[in-house]
C-alpha cells in the first residue's frame, strides 16, 4: 500500500521550532494535509513524541517516535524508533554525551514540553541545539542495535549535512538511506546515489511547512514496524 508521509517534523521542544508546533496543531495540520504517517524529530530529544503519538492514534495518523541527532562530526541524522521506550533509551544515550550547557532562551528560543491539551508543562533546561560527543559510527551502531533506523538528514543542504561535513558518505557507516530536504531535485540524487533508499521530508519548524501529500512510500501496512522495514529492509 502507498502512504503519504513526512518523517522530519519539529515541535516546540526544538528551540528553533515555532511555539505553535504543539501536539494538536501538528496532528490537525497533518490530517488537513492528507498525511497518513509522520515522524516527530526534535533536536536531540523525544520529549513531545509520546503525547503526539497518542493524539495521532485518536486521529488515524501513525506517529513514529524519532529524533534529529547531531553527532560528534556535526552533521544531523534522523533516527526513527519502533516505540517510545527505545526512543527514550537513545535520548538518554545522546544526552549523556551532550555538553553540560544551559539553553539560552534569548538566543536559541524556548524548548517546551507540552501535554495533550497543548499546554506547556515544562521546559527543557539543557541546550539541545548542539552536538553530542557520540561519533557517527558509534551512534549508528547503537541505534541499529536497539532496532531503530538512522540516516543522514538533508544531505542536499550546506549546513549540518554529512556531505558538507565529511565530503562523502563513508562506507563504514553502512548506510542504506539518505534524506533530502524539500526542494531538492529528487531525480538528480537518485542518479547520484543509486542503491540508496531516499526519503524526502519537510523539516518543518512551522505548521505551514508540514508536507502536503508530496512524498509517498510503499509499505505492507500502516504499522511502525512495516514502515521502518520499508525504509530499511534490514530493520
Ligand atoms: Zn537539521
Ligand atoms: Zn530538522
Amino acid at each position: 500500500m502507498k502512504f503519504a508521509y513526512d518523517f522530519h517534523i519539529h515541535t516546540a521542544a526544538s528551540p528553533c521550532g515555532d511555539e505553535y508546533m504543539s501536539p494538536n496543531n501538528i496532528i490537525n495540520m497533518s490530517k488537513l494535509n492528507g498525511l497518513q504517517v509522520i515522524a516527530i524529530t526534535d533536536h536531540n530529544t523525544c520529549a513531545n513524541c509520546e503525547v503526539i503519538m497518542e493524539i495521532g492514534r485518536q486521529n488515524d495518523i501513525l506517529v513514529i517516535p524519532g529524533m534529529e541527532i547531531e553527532c560528534m562530526e556535526e552533521f544531523h541524522c534522523i533516527a526513527l524508533f519502533r516505540d517510545i521506550e527505545t526512543a527514550r533509551y537513545i535520548e538518554n544515550y545522546v544526552t549523556a554525551a551532550l555538553p553540560v550547557l544551559k539553553n539560552r532562551i534569548e538566543i536559541f528560543g524556548h524548548q517546551y514540553q507540552m501535554n495533550e491539551k497543548d499546554e506547556v508543562v515544562g521546559e527543557i533546561d539543557r541546550l539541545l541545539l548542539t552536538a553530542t560527543a557520540r561519533s557517527a559510527e558509534e551512534l549508528f551502531k547503537e541505534v541499529r542495535r536497539v532496532g531503530g533506523i538512522i540516516y543522514p538528514a538533508h544531505i542536499d543542504r550546506n549546513s549540518y549535512s554529512i556531505i558538507t561535513t565529511l565530503g562523502c558518505i563513508p562506507e563504514e557507516l553502512n548506510l542504506h538511506t539518505i534524506e533530502l530536504s524539500r526542494g531538492a531535485f529528487l531525480q538528480a540524487y537518485e542518479q547520484k546515489y543509486r542503491g540508496f533508499s531516499i526519503i524526502q521530508s519537510s523539516d518543518a519548524h512551522y505548521l505551514q511547512d508540514i508536507s502536503q501529500r508530496e512524498y509517498f512510500m510503499e509499505a505492507k501496512s500502516l504499522a511502525i514496524s512495516d514502515i521502518l522495514r520499508s525504509i530499511e529492509p534490514i530493520s
